[in-house]
């Protein structure tokens, strides 16, 4: 039998979860902006519905927001980032093989059933996800994991659907096809759509049918593989065992352009403090240590600069990662400089497993053991409690460089403080 695909996401994710926790946001218009609360990245049907574009400039249209009576929100990455992970915990129960592609959408091998049912499988999938997480998804099936993404569209687009595409069981496939255009199509970027449409190739249905031959020549391995997709033979599988990250970046802008050393410094702290979070999640210790930051690259001179360490015992501890980054700080610093941005890279990332140990670096096996014991009970009082519970001081305390959020929702998941309230009277 040919594989059976699909791609599962949540619809306008973002806004989705503001609503699931603010009942009166319910049928009402939503928009939520990007960090800093520059833009708009995401909108309530509602919302949609009012012709507000994705990606707009918030100042922009803050105006006529208010006009329309439309919620405004910043984003609340604790709140989405949990209902994620929860969404894809239901999924994995529920299919054979899970692919996380997104925070919000997934490629999934379907159960081994006939094309008819697997629609019927589909439409009690949502019910299942919009009862226990209060969640809307779609679901796009095909053959391949191109024809589920276009699948997937076609499943949002035509209500009449409602919510589910199943093209394994499709009669007119090239109708299909032939209302989508290339630009849409996962995997072509700005430059193969360009060559597609200079050669006539406006639909998926004209690249399907292209000359082989052509598409090898213009686009070699990649365009043929995305034209055996779209003809429903799948070439990319499944990626369901995450690779293992080279690097890991930990990077802001700040809300307010910082100016003085010591806010530089705990700003590249706090970077340094999620970044060795997310290495021990990830079970890796980093064997480079780079910080950079730079100003406004629209102002008046405009500076930028960046220094690696090597470390000659590849950590994940917090303290030791601190002691290496917060001279560096010292050392990028300039006085009179609006800075605007900071971060962390670590790279060298080596799995935790197996430690290099460095002659000349005296560490006991014990010593290792005991700090590592530490940093779990912090990292587990911070997951419970919520981010920031247990705190580094180099972090400081209330900073002033933070992103702007003026529009935030509570972190209704992931912080006892947040939990709403319900009195009940006599
Ligand atoms: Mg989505």
């Amino acid at each position: 039998m040919a594989a059976a695909l699909a791609l599962i996401d949540c619809n306008n994710f973002y806004a989705s979860c503001e609503q699931l926790f603010d009942p009166a946001l319910q049928g009402q218009p939503v928009v939520v902006l990007s960090n800093n609360d520059g833009c708009i990245v995401a909108r309530s049907r509602e919302a949609r519905q009012l012709g507000i574009a994705m990606g707009t400039p918030y100042f922009q249209v803050a105006d006529r927001l208010r006009d329309q009576q439309v919620v405004v929100r910043s984003s609340n990455y604790a709140l989405y980032g949990d209902m994620s992970q929860r969404v894809m915990a239901l999924l994995k129960q529920r299919v054979p093989e899970l692919e996380v592609y997104s925070i919000d959408e997934a490629f999934a091998r379907l159960p081994s059933l006939p094309a008819d049912e697997l629609s019927r499988w589909a439409a009690e999938l949502r019910v299942v996800v919009r009862q226990q997480l209060g969640l809307p998804i779609a679901l796009g099936m095909a053959p391949s994991k191109v024809l589920a993404k276009l699948a997937n569209r076609l499943a949002k687009r035509d209500p009449a659907r409602t919510g589910v595409c199943n093209l394994l069981l499709e009669s007119h496939l090239p109708d299909r096809l032939a209302e989508v255009a290339v630009e849409d199509l996962w995997g072509v970027g700005r430059r193969l759509a360009r060559w597609c449409r200079l050669r006539g190739l406006a639909t998926a249905l004209d690249l399907a049918q292209a000359d082989s031959a052509l598409i090898r020549q213009g686009w070699g391995v990649v365009g043929l593989r995305l034209q055996q997709e779209l003809r429903g033979i799948s070439c990319l599988a499944l990626e369901s065992e995450p690779v293992a990250k080279q690097e890991t970046c930990v990077s802001r802008s700040f809300g307010t352009a910082v100016l003085d050393r010591l806010s530089l410094r705990e700003a590249v702290a706090a970077h340094v403090v999620r970044g060795a979070e997310k290495l021990r999640r990830q079970g890796q210790r980093a064997g480079r240590l780079t910080v950079f930051v730079r100003t406004s690259p629209f102002a008046a001179g405009f500076y930028a600069n960046s220094i690696s360490v090597g470390l000659p015992l590849a950590t994940a501890d917090t303290a030791v990662l601190l002691q290496r980054a917060l001279p560096l700080v010292d050392q990028l610093f300039r006085p009179g400089h609006a800075f605007q941005k900071a971060g962390v890279l670590l790279g060298q990332l080596q799995p935790q497993e197996h430690l290099q140990h460095h002659l000349l670096v005296p560490c006991s096996p014990q010593q290792l053991r005991r700090r590592s014991r530490l940093l779990q009970a912090v990292d587990r009082l911070n997951q419970r409690f919520g981010t920031g519970t247990v705190q580094w001081a180099a972090v400081g305390v209330e900073p002033d460089w933070c992103m702007r959020r003026q529009h935030l929702s509570a972190h209704f998941t992931t912080s006892k403080a947040d939990l709403p309230m319900v009195s009940a009277h006599e």
